[in-house]
């Protein structure tokens, strides 16, 4: 494939001058998959992140629902490239990104230029314009949200234990909207919570006053799985006291109250959203031609189209696998595997030669219910349900875990709570009193 010239000039702030500059926009599993593969290039790479974290979006739930300390979940963009020399880091917000002149505009620093660009800002929430989402739902795809919905859920089962009457109004009733991966982790996640801790930390709250109820619009729960483990999906999430509702669509949202489009209206002071994803709105202003979901259209080996010198990874592309010719899912392992690829592709252009093409190693689309209970489906269709499940997605997890240290936090909060049924993140943290 070709080989782009690199005439532009670079802002690298150290490094060898005339050394091509790769800047990598993005810390999640495709930025740092990116740069972890220019090592050994001869490079000198700049990754921008708006946060000066790595967010690990899998465990978010669990940050969500008291089970991992958010440490567990991040890492400091900065320590994850200690060892890596070529690497400089930024925490500054992409504003602008000018193909043609080989630009990004950022809202903190001043304008960087860039030999080679890796697209990897990700993806973000879709409320497909439902009234009152954007103000009262709680999203779940950044640490943030993760750690307000953490602290709004402990905030109402207290106020709920002062006044009674809140718990008849629905202070601690929750509705999830999704019944995909993200609908479902939460909604296990949550009654596990519930059922186990809060049954015991607020023992005058009634369980069967606390509902926790997820929306699904299609006619079942993890369309994309086979009939199987939807079954399974179902059943566990309502032996675990979750009451699941299909082919009903949420019309608005308040603060205390979920109106669903048959005319229900659902008490709940909690709304979980789990629904869509969009990616980066950034790819708006490239003017390219943009695929389901905002996301750019990539060739097998992940350039954009035009561009050989710009590669798009993880949520924020439309990426089709070569040899299946499907268009891969919106996964870490996607985007960690592209990312590297691309990494990869660029240091072989720079070494003078032509890219590759990108295969998607499948390690399978998993979802966790609760504690013994997940579930697991291979491209090829094969299927894992329960424990074996469990300690699948375990598995495949931990691996995506930057460091070694988070895997320990990981497994040792894992294993405390699976033995104690403890969550050590039951705590809210102020950090505005006096
Ligand atoms: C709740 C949840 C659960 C999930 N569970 C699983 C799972 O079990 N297994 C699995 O494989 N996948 C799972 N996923 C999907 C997986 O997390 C994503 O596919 C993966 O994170 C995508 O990686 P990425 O690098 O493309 O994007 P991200 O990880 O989203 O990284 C994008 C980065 O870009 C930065 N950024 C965005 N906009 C800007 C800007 N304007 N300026 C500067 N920086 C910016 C962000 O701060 C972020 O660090 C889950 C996702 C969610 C939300």
């Amino acid at each position: 494939m070709a080989s782009p010239a690199s005439d532009a000039t670079s802002d690298r702030e150290s490094g060898q001058a005339g050394r091509p500059h790769v800047l990598i926009l993005g810390g999640g599993f495709a930025g740092v998959g990116a740069a972890r593969k220019l090592r050994r290039a001869d490079v000198d790479v700049t990754l921008v992140d708006k946060h000066d974290y790595h967010t690990f979006q899998p465990l978010l739930y669990q940050v969500a629902t008291d089970l991992l300390e958010t440490a567990a979940c991040a890492d400091p963009l900065r320590g994850l490239f200690h060892e890596q020399r070529n690497v400089a880091v930024h925490e500054a917000t992409v504003t602008g990104i000018d193909l043609a002149r080989r630009e990004v505009q950022f809202a903190e620093m001043g304008p960087v230029t860039y030999d080679y660009l890796v697209l990897g800002l990700g993806a973000g929430v879709n409320f497909f314009g439902v009234e009152g989402a954007e103000e009262h739902a709680f999203p779940m795809y950044t640490l943030a949200d993760a750690m307000r919905l953490k602290d709004h859920v402990l905030q109402k089962w207290e106020d709920a234990d002062r006044d009674p009457a809140l718990v008849e109004d629905g202070a601690v009733n929750v509705v999830i909207v999704g019944g995909g991966p993200t609908g479902i982790e939460s909604a296990g996640a949550l009654a596990e919570l519930y059922r186990s801790n809060f049954s015991e930390d607020y023992r005058r709250i009634p369980q069967a006053q606390a509902r926790i109820v997820l929306v699904e619009a299609g006619s079942s729960l993890l369309p994309m799985f086979r009939s199987k483990i939807r079954s399974y999906t179902k059943k566990a999430l309502e032996d675990r006291g979750v009451e699941v509702l299909l082919g009903e669509v949420v019309e608005s949202i308040e603060p205390t109250r979920v109106t669903l489009k048959s005319g229900t209206v659902i008490k709940a002071h909690t709304l979980v959203w789990g629904a869509g994803l969009q990616a980066s709105p950034l790819v708006e202003l490239l003017g390219l031609e943009l695929q389901h979901g905002n996301r750019l259209p990539t060739e097998p080996d992940l350039s954009i189209a035009g561009h050989p010198e710009v590669f798009a990874v993880g949520d924020i592309a439309w990426i089709t696998d070569t040899k299946s010719n499907d268009v891969l899912p919106q996964l870490g392992s996607v985007a960690l595997q592209a990312g590297e690829r691309a990494g990869e592709n660029i240091a072989r252009l720079v070494a003078g030669k032509g890219t590759e093409p990108f295969e998607y190693h499948d390690k399978g689309t998993m979802a966790t219910i609760g504690r013994g209970a997940a579930v697991v489906q291979t491209r090829g269709g094969h299927t894992l349900t329960g424990k074996a499940a469990f300690l699948a997605w375990g598995g495949v997890h931990l691996a995506l875990l930057s460091t070694g240290e988070d895997r320990t936090k990981a497994v040792v909060d894992w294993t405390w709570a699976g033995f104690t049924h403890e969550r050590p993140g039951r705590i809210s943290v102020r950090t505005d009193e006096p």
